[in-house]
């Protein structure tokens, strides 16, 4: 089995003639958590979306497990197991967060509705979105609304969304973004505990948060990679340095 699972080439973004992403090629390993970090307005969010094909890029390929899915429309890459956090980050409120996680299951087998009609069924539902609150510790909020959930939950309870989806390559959009440090703490202990098995890319612009978590950084700026490399190397880069002090 091939040893990269992500890779793109030349990967360009224009907007109108401004190059938000620019010549990107970034590679990344199977297995591995992948931190894509820069400063704002660095290129990270159009990056993330141009990879999970919810924007067309204006040149270059990806390649994800072997195939091309530059063409590729984002259930499709999805049905291939890459899968995106934002893309089910639609909580619904009103649901509780047991039915949000059941929800996420039954999207995950095809959308249909045959599990109201066996009891079986629906219990297994039930069990597996348990087991999913468990692992993302939000075992004691099953009956609240998703609405009630405090914010760090609430990103909790999206990464349960996206497990249910069994991917095997996770994109993480900023899990972190907005939290308070001890929130920060405890998505950084769940990234770690369900990249267990499967290949993760996340998207930071906090690079504390990479530290402890990333094998492999790629820094981005004005839309090109500045550096690569695991933390220890990418955080003395006086280039990286410069980038987030000038942001
Ligand atoms: P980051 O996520 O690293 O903060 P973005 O990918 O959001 O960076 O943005 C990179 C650059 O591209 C920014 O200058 C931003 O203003 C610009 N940009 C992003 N999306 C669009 C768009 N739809 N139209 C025009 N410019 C855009």
């Amino acid at each position: 089995m091939d040893d990269i699972i992500l890779e793109t080439a030349g990967l360009t973004k224009e907007f109108l003639g401004f190059v938000a992403v620019s010549d990107v090629s970034l590679r990344v390993r199977r297995g591995s958590i992948h931190g894509l970090i820069g400063p704002n307005g660095a290129g990270k969010t159009t990056c993330f979306n141009l990879l999970t094909k919810f924007l067309p890029p204006t040149r270059g390929t990806i390649r994800y497990d072997g195939r091309d899915i530059t063409g590729m429309k984002p259930a499709q890459v999805a049905r291939l197991g890459l899968v995106r956090s934002f893309q089910i980050s639609a909580v619904f409120p009103h649901l509780s967060v047991l039915e949000n996680v059941r929800l996420a299951l039954q999207r995950q087998r095809g959308g249909s509705f045959d599990f109201w009609r066996s009891e079986t069924l629906l219990r297994q539902y039930d069990d597996r979105a348990r087991a999913l609150l468990d692992d993302v510790g939000l075992n004691g909020y099953a009956d609240l609304t998703a609405g009630e959930l405090p914010y760090g939950r609430k990103r909790a309870l999206e990464i349960a969304t996206t497990l249910a989806l069994d991917p095997v390559m996770m994109l993480l959009d900023e899990p972190t973004a907005g939290m308070t440090h001890e929130d920060v703490d405890r998505i950084v202990a769940l990234v770690k505990r369900v990249s267990a098995g499967r290949t993760v890319l996340l998207v930071e612009h906090n690079l504390k948060v990479v530290s402890g978590l990333c094998d492999t950084i790629t820094v981005l700026a004005r839309g090109k990679v500045l550096a690569e490399g695991d933390y220890a190397s990418v955080s003395r880069n006086p280039e990286v340095v410069t980038a987030y002090l000038g942001s």
